[in-house]
């Protein structure tokens, strides 16, 4: 077999990890499982409810309904599909926040709904005067982000749920990244805070399970009924995934490392990437930069490009948000040694890099 994976000491924008390692036992003991049809694959479906029902712990439901998804992207499009098919208008809109990640636009895209983006205020929050002007009657769903992509910032999700109800749509809470670390913060956020209906949370970022692991997670499991379809050829008879054959290992590894961590493993996870973020934001801050001060672990910097370059050549994984600023997402695997190094690197490079820019 040719090549290596890369390694992940210089990964810093990265929003998925190593996983843990019983993550990597489980996900290579249910490799040759199929969750896609739970009544041949008795075991790893009774895993998938183990960690639906662990996930819904993080996220205030007692009675969790959801499933392990490929990831982010399907669950979210998946939210948006629930939302069209119990919407009783041919025209359907949903509201989402300038921040909201580009998968979005892909369900948008597949399921011909209109997309409307309000504009985040200052504090880098959607702005929800401009959300309540474009929900009208045809609004079939309301998103809030709780941990945007770009900045880690949650918006205010209880006066979302609000605005949603009042024009009788759904309220989806993508806490695809943010899921696993604002358990531990006074962000008011989940199904125990506001009438959320559906909810994306990725035990593949910070949950440090195996890649493919996302979430989808409704308050009612009667919500799934508007996404099942018939299976004929399978032994169980309805299906309300977006894939169908799907992978057992990241199934597995998302309720073995879900046992594990939750809450002490995730709550010490969280003290430390948010020590880190607080670090770097402060090294940065020192040398002058412009910095977005961390919310959640992940930080956001205004550097010259040909400092960024300079990084990007010396072997640094970092990129940069829609307005150029460089990110750094403080998951499992980035060490204060990492960002000391990588903090070396900055002054190392500055000079030139002012020169260049
Ligand atoms: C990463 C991310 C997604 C997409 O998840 P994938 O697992 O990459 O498909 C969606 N929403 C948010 C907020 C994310 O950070």
């Amino acid at each position: 077999m040719r090549g290596q994976p890369q390694e992940f000491d210089r990964v810093l924008s990265s929003m998925c990890t190593e996983p843990h390692p019983v993550a990597r036992e489980a996900a290579e003991r249910y490799l040759a499982t199929n969750p896609g049809d739970p009544a041949t694959y008795q075991a790893v479906a009774d895993l998938e409810d183990d960690a639906v029902a662990t996930l819904g712990s993080l996220v205030g439901l007692d009675d969790p309904a959801g499933y392990i998804a490929s990831g982010g992207t399907e669950a979210n499009i998946q939210a948006v599909r629930m939302a069209r098919n119990r919407a009783v208008t041919s025209t359907p809109n949903v509201v989402v926040p300038e921040s909201a990640h580009f998968s979005f636009q892909k369900a948008a895209d597949v399921l011909s709904v209109e997309l409307r983006v309000a504009p985040m205020t200052d504090d880098l929050t959607v702005d929800v005067g401009a959300v309540r002007r474009f929900c009208d009657e045809d609004t079939a769903l309301v998103v809030g982000i709780a941990g945007t992509t770009e900045y880690g910032r949650v918006d205010p999700i209880p006066i979302l749920a609000d605005l949603a109800d009042e024009v009788g749509a759904m309220l989806h809470v993508d806490a695809a990244w943010g899921g696993f670390v604002l358990p531990f913060t006074d962000h008011e956020w989940h199904f125990g805070h506001a009438d959320v209906d559906t909810m994306t949370i990725d035990p593949h970022k910070m949950g440090q399970a195996a890649i493919p692991a996302g979430g989808l997670l409704a308050r009612d499991e009667a919500l799934f009924d508007a996404l099942a379809v018939d299976t004929p050829y399978l032994e169980s008879a309805k299906q309300a995934t977006l894939t169908g054959t799907r992978s057992g290992a990241g199934v597995a590894s998302a309720a073995a490392v879900l046992d594990e961590l939750w809450p002490d493993g995730y709550r010490e996870q969280y003290e430390r990437s948010m020590a880190n973020a607080e670090w770097y934001a402060d090294a940065m801050g020192d040398r002058g930069f412009d910095v977005v001060e961390p919310d959640l672990p992940l930080v956001t910097v205004d550097v010259p490009s040909g400092l960024f370059e300079g990084l990007r050549d010396a072997g640094w994984r970092v990129s940069t948000t829609g307005d150029d600023e460089m990110r750094v997402v403080m998951m499992p695997h980035v060490t204060r040694e990492m960002l000391a190094a990588f903090v070396s690197d900055v002054d190392r490079l500055t000079p030139t890099a002012n020169i260049n820019t």
